[in-house]
């Protein structure tokens, strides 16, 4: 392979193989800007670096013939004593890893061609002071040596000879440091600073290739999902300096202003200053518009420099530059970061501008992004107490009591108090109190726990691993900081930071939520300034168009009429999915538990009578609020545990009662049926269409509510669409009985009524089988919906609930995992089931409507392959619903 490229050679699409700063670079010289020659040093022999522990030999030969190449047009040798060429070895990875990997300038001086460098320039100084940067950053970065040595050093020499910074010091106090900076290199390595300048170039290519691997850039690599083997490229670039006196000098700029997306110039400068001066904050920086005044023809070329950044690149770019005695050179460039906010104000202005189009400003603003504004957040402006940061789980701020249980929770929400739910760790049994807490705090457990997962389906406020929490129920006490806290004290989380803060700090509504929840004019109403309504203005004529584009529909998760209601507000067009099992919670948990046990069908009856009014008043609620809208109901799923007395629990009090003698007969018998029914592999057990068919009449009773507030909609003159949606099947044969079973009850409800009732009856495909059998699956479905969450535990035979703290962690620093795949859809493994599910289905039916419901409707990544694998809709929770419509316009544009 090869593995050098001139700048002259690359381009700014060639990323993966010279990085961003490489391939950058590329660009600018091809399109004719002043970058001081150099070349890019491929990832790729990074990784044969990584892979071999050694750097290939072919590269060095390539480096020589590089480096050759720069000297004859240049006319200078590196490290010369006489007019010497110096380089500069600069990391660049694919994706900018700020601060977490290395630079060395200046590279090709020593104790001769700094004296070279000194005639050459006619500035003594400015040589002995690119010499101590030299073996500052190479003693640094090359050969490991405490930096604090060095800069201790160098306040030392300040500090004798009175300077107030470092330009005060003079070309002896600098040739002085340059031996202290010796001796130092001397006593921690025990050798000389190397002397040779190729030795030193190829120390510092090999120092950038070993910088990928250390364990700040392998930390900040999980933190941003980079994989860890892309490997950097290594940048070689002739050195230009920007201290050479007050002629010189460096600085960074944007192209418009990152923050609101204002064309204009925005940047610091630094006269004679070499490198990170200007952001180290050394010194006091001037803003462009001083520049001007120093040099006006320097400025001007700059200016030019960036409006051709900009028409080519069509988006906001920063730059590095230098200007060297009054001549200027581009150091680096790319489009710039920015905030959320801004990336909507920028996409918007850049298609004022006519420099890009609807279609590509959806493409330059992401969901993530918008879920971003639509938060609620703390006034930054307030006082707070910080008590400990963890991780940002489900984003938002909420503020309210610290509560330690359910009965706490619901106990002061009843009450009126806020509260936040403050748990070790969290398990389905917490879940009424999450449901009315506005926030959840855990010290344990990952961005996939239990707690996370629950949080972000229901649009809670999370921080979770908080380690330095110390929850102690027992005690009633909450331990953190140094500090005591108990039920009542009231702390404040920041969802979006993992910040968590003691007491009440003020919060601010989100504009852009007040639009998406009440319109335009009611977003606009609630803007503070210009800059936001500008940026509400944005993001509806982004999300207006993304809805133009897309073709996958939304729908929303939603359980009850009221968070149907907030789905539809949101631009939900229909629910995916009713989880009917969180309406048999709280006091309707013993008519199921009794359904369940019923020793005779004389008791189950009973039960399921009692039961019937109150499904029927839950979806009469529901179908009114999505009128007009599709409704899928999926019928009762969950383990059945989930409705029983815990088998220990319940042994024990059995046991302390026989003790005493004073055993109830109800509880024995209770037991004894738990015991029978009892599960070790709950999640693998009798749930979803298995209990269906196991115990008689319960998807009856569902059925028939469901059936029966149609029928009450219709006669109110509402336009009800419900269907009714089956889970866990994996034979074709279980969905055709209760298919039966279900269009019985249709009719006979229909023909009492007058009315006609045909409903769809459609499945979930949630089990590999039911994926692989799609086909014959289809010949009793009206519809398909992916259950992503239950299809990923089963594909990989992962517990959801389980694996998380068990080996996640060690999967995704090993590269078994890039990502948690119930955060985002696994393409290749559950991905191949979805798309062998979508082609059996319309094999059999070619119109067969198929969604997704599940964790991934709502993640931005899994939603592009859903479109792609022919989706018609995804269902997501209706915090995310905007997130999706936005997603599944840019995945269609
Ligand atoms: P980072 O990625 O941390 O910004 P860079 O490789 O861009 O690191 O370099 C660090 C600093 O050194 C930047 O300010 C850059 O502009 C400056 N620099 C890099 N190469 C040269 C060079 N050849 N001449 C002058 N300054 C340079
Ligand atoms: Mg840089
Ligand atoms: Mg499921």
């Amino acid at each position: 392979a090869k593995f050098v490229f001139r700048f002259s050679e690359g381009d700014k699409d060639q990323k993966d193989l010279l990085g961003g700063k490489g391939a950058n670079l590329a660009e600018m010289t091809k399109i004719g800007l002043p970058v001081p020659p150099g070349f890019t040093i491929t990832t790729e022999a990074c990784r044969a670096y990584m892979r071999d522990g050694h750097v290939p030999p072919e590269l060095r030969v390539e480096v020589t013939m590089a480096i050759r190449e720069i000297e004859d047009t240049l006319g200078r040798r590196l490290g010369d004593f006489h007019e010497p060429l110096l380089v500069s070895v600069r990391s660049g990875a694919k994706f900018s890893m700020p601060g977490m990997m290395e630079t060395v300038l200046n590279v090709g001086l020593n104790d001769a061609s700094v004296k070279g460098l000194a005639e050459f320039s006619g500035d003594e100084r400015f040589a002995w002071d690119s010499y101590r940067r030299l073996i500052q950053m190479f003693g640094k970065t090359v050969l490991d040596i405490d930096g604090e040595l060095f800069a201790e050093a160098l306040e030392a020499k300040k500090g004798a000879v009175g300077a107030a910074t470092d330009v005060d010091l003079s070309a002896e106090d600098l040739k002085a440091l340059v031996e202290t900076y010796k001796q130092v290199v001397r006593e921690e390595c025990g050798r000389e600073f190397p002397q040779h300048p190729r030795e030193q170039l190829d120390m510092a290519i090999e120092a950038v290739f070993g910088s990928w691997n250390t364990e700040r850039a392998r930390l900040y690599r999980r933190r941003e999902r980079i994989p860890n083997d892309l490997g950097t490229a290594v940048n070689v670039v002739t050195m230009v300096f920007g201290n050479l006196g007050e002629t010189s000098g460096t600085g960074v700029a944007f192209t418009r202003d990152p923050s609101t997306g204002h064309s204009g110039v925005y940047g610091d400068y630094l006269a004679n200053a070499q490198g990170e001066d200007v952001v180290a904050g050394i010194r006091n920086t001037l803003t462009l518009a001083e520049l001007e005044g120093l040099d006006a023809r320097s400025y001007g070329e700059l200016m030019q420099a960036m409006r051709r950044l900009e028409t080519h690149y069509r988006d906001l770019c920063d730059i590095e530059f230098t200007i060297e005695r009054g001549k200027l050179w581009l150091l680096q460039t790319r489009v710039g970061k920015r905030t959320a906010g801004a990336a909507f104000r920028v996409a918007t202005q850049l298609v004022d501008e006519n420099l890009i189009t609807m279609n590509e400003a959806i493409s330059r603003v992401s969901g993530a992004q918008l879920s971003q504004l639509l938060f609620p957040q703390f006034d930054g402006e307030a006082d707070r107490t910080l008590l400990t940061r963890a991780m940002a789980a489900s984003p938002g701020a909420a503020v309210g009591e610290i509560v330690l249980d359910n009965a706490q929770a619901l106990e002061r929400t009843g009450a009126g108090a806020k509260v936040i739910l403050v748990r070790r760790e969290t398990n389905p049994d917490d879940l009424q109190g999450m449901i009315v807490a506005d926030g959840v705090l855990t010290s344990r457990g990952g961005k996939t726990s239990h707690a996370a997962v629950v949080a972000r389906g229901m649009g809670r406020t999370a921080v979770v691993g908080a380690e330095e929490v110390d929850v102690d129920r027992g005690a009633g006490e909450v331990r953190v900081a140094g500090r005591t806290l108990h039920a009542g004290d009231v702390i404040a989380l920041d969802g979006t930071t993992g910040e968590v803060f003691l007491g009440e700090v003020p919060v601010v509504d989100s504009p852009v939520m007040r639009y998406i929840a009440e319109g335009l004019d009611a977003g606009l109403a609630a803007c503070g300034d210009d800059a936001m309504r500008e940026l509400v203005l944005a993001v509806d004529r982004i999300l207006t168009h993304a809805d133009a584009v897309r073709r996958m529909r939304v729908r929303a998760n939603a359980d009850t009429a009221a968070d149907a209601r907030r789905a539809r507000e949101r631009g939900a067009e229909g629910i995916g999915l009713c989880r009917t099992e969180h309406q048999f919670l709280g006091e309707r948990r013993e008519l199921v538990e009794a359904v369940v046990l019923a020793g005779s069908d004389d008791e189950r009856g009973a039960a399921l009578e009692a039961l019937l009014p109150r499904q029927r008043q839950d979806f009469t609620e529901l179908l009114e609020a999505m009128d007009s809208l599709p409704t899928t109901i999926r019928l009762i799923d969950p383990p059945l545990h989930e409705f029983l007395p815990d088998l220990t629990e319940l042994a024990v009090k059995v046991a302390v009662a026989k003790e005493r003698g004073q055993v109830e007969p109800r509880d024995v018998a209770l037991l004894e049926a738990v015991s029978r029914m009892h599960e070790a592999n709950p999640m693998l057990g009798l749930r979803g269409v298995r209990l269906g068919l196991k115990i008689p009449g319960l998807f009856a009773l569902q059925i028939r509510a469901i059936a029966e507030a149609t029928v009450a909609r219709r006669q109110a003159g509402g336009d009800p669409r419900p269907e009714i949606m089956v889970p866990l099947v994996g034979s074709v044969r279980e969905l055709q009985i209760v298919r039966e079973e279900a269009e019985a009850i249709l009719a006979e409800v229909g023909e009492a009524a007058g009315t006609v009732l045909d409903l769809p009856i459609g499945c979930m495909i949630e089990l590999p089988r039911a994926a692989l059998t799609a086909h014959r699956i289809a010949e009793e479905a009206d519809f398909f919906s992916f259950g992503t969450n239950d299809l990923t535990q089963t594909t990989w035979g992962f517990s959801r609930d389980d694996v998380e703290g068990a080996f996640f962690a060690d999967y995704l620093e090993n590269g078994v995992l890039t990502i948690s795949p119930f955060e985002t859809l696994d393409g290749d493994g559950v991905g191949a089931l979805v798309v062998a599910g979508v082609t059996g289905g319309r094999q059999t039916k070619p119109n067969l409507h198929i969604g997704v419901c599940g964790e991934h409707g709502g993640d931005p990544e899994s939603i592009r392959f859903f479109h792609t694998a022919g989706l018609d809709y995804v269902s997501c929770s209706p915090f995310r619903v905007p997130v999706a419509r936005l997603e599944a316009g840019r995945a269609a544009a």
